[in-house]
């Protein structure tokens, strides 16, 4: 299944830890994360997925 959107909802800890996994996708905007503008997000795929399963809050999600 191809990913056409990604997103953080509220509540992000400011851990890193979706930058350190895939900085193609994620960033440190004032101490939260988000997704980049502009990305091709299937070339990161497997990536993001992990990121969401790290995540310690749960709030990365994809579809
Ligand atoms: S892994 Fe989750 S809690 Fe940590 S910075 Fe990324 S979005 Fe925030």
């Amino acid at each position: 299944m191809a990913i056409e959107n990604v997103w953080i909802e509220e509540g992000c800890i400011s851990c890193g830890m979706c930058v350190q996994e895939c900085p193609e996708v994620f960033k440190m905007d004032n101490a939260l994360a988000v997704v980049k503008e502009d990305v091709d997000f299937n070339e990161y795929e497997e990536s993001i997925k992990r990121a969401a399963d790290i995540c310690p809050a749960g709030i990365i999600k994809f579809s």
